[in-house]
């Protein structure tokens, strides 16, 4: 996948940057795990620092000092799952800060304009994430609105995209005059027809790249499992295809092995604050009595610098002290072990 910043190979594991920072991870270490593309959250950073402020200092690549290439999300899944008060019309979102209570209204031209401001190697367009569960009417009006967003986010990234803080109109500048891509998102809830309308009209639209959203909102795994099945046919293979917001390390294997190119979660990082590390003999939570002076390495068979460096007795005694460090070590391993699954089916895809 040829992007402004990066040559990214996939299929790849995103790792989340909220709010310009994946949590406990500097951006040094991040390039030494062999991430390739992370991830900014449109509406955190519109409402902190700000999109107009990230712009003049040259875009959110230079501000928090990633060479290599980012997405942005269209802020939509946190405008309906973090803000007060808001209001659905045809128009766009109108919403109340979390931080202050300040008022705020989304549009999709809105989304696309602080996505370009932020400058991201790919943007998404605007969408509503359809909760789960819902009924068959309530996902059919969720996806009306968002088919209309995804055509007026088109139209609005087509007459601006040049606008990007790093964009070279001649093509000879610092990224050859390559520009953002522009992904539409498959919704319809948990409806297959649903889903097919929603791809089908997506393609005609002539996105760079597909998402199937609207996933991981509480839903079994077999059920998601089946709207990938069906939606991932229909989008065009020559072009990104990203499943959102997914998933446990087993899952992330079983959709790339499918045919999904990208995918991000918070899971690695999240569950690594809480002391939850994923490996190569399963699931392990750090603060268990029974590692108090297990000297072995928290996964015998990874190579990360933690691994080859700390014990499971020492983790877990930061975990237990409350120390900022176990946050930092936990989510490198964490993260390295998602690149890993990637890497390693990356290699076996290569081979056939
Ligand atoms: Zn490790």
């Amino acid at each position: 996948m040829l992007l402004p910043h990066r040559t990214v190979e996939t299929p790849v594991f995103m790792p989340v940057g909220t709010l310009g920072t994946v949590k406990a991870v500097p951006q040094d270490v991040l390039e030494t795990l062999g991430a390739e593309i992370i991830l900014g959250n449109t509406y955190h950073l519109y409402l902190r620092p700000g999109h107009e402020a990230i712009r003049r200092m040259g875009g959110l690549h230079r501000f928090i000092s990633w060479p290599r290439a980012m997405l942005t999300d269209s802020g939509g899944f946190q405008v309906f799952s973090l803000s007060q008060l808001r209001k659905v019309t045809d128009e766009g979102v109108s919403f109340r800060s979390h931080l202050d209570g300040s008022s705020h209204f989304f549009t999709a031209e809105h989304s696309i304009d602080v996505q370009i401001a932020l400058g991201a190697d790919i943007c998404m367009a605007f969408d509503e994430c359809t909760e789960y569960p819902a009924d068959r009417k309530r996902a059919e009006e969720s996806l009306r609105l968002t088919m209309a967003w995804a055509e007026r986010s088109l139209a609005h990234f087509k007459a601006h995209c040049s606008e990007v803080p790093w964009f070279s109109e001649s093509g000879i500048g610092e990224f050859g005059g390559r520009r953002q891509s522009l992904f539409g998102i498959v919704q319809g809830g948990m409806y297959r027809d649903l889903r097919r309308e929603s791809a089908e009209r997506l393609v005609e639209m002539e996105f760079d790249g597909y998402a199937i959203g609207g996933l991981s909102v509480g839903e079994p795994r077999e059920l998601r499992m089946e709207m990938i099945a069906e939606v991932l046919p229909l989008l065009p293979a020559d072009k990104p295809r990203y499943v959102m917001g997914v998933g446990y390390p087993d899952e992330i294997e079983q959709y790339a092995r499918m045919g999904v190119d990208m995918m991000d979660c918070v899971l690695p990082t999240r569950a690594a604050r809480h002391g939850l590390l994923f490996t190569s003999e399963g699931r392990l939570n750090i603060k268990g009595k029974k590692y108090a002076e297990d000297q072995g390495p928290p996964d015998p068979a990874c190579h990360c610098m933690v691994c080859r460096r700390y014990s499971r007795a020492y983790l877990r005694h930061l975990m237990h002290s409350g120390e900022a460090l176990a946050g930092t070590l936990n989510s490198i391993h964490n993260l390295a072990y998602y690149l890993g699954i990637m890497e390693r089916v990356r290699a076996e895809l290569a081979s056939y």
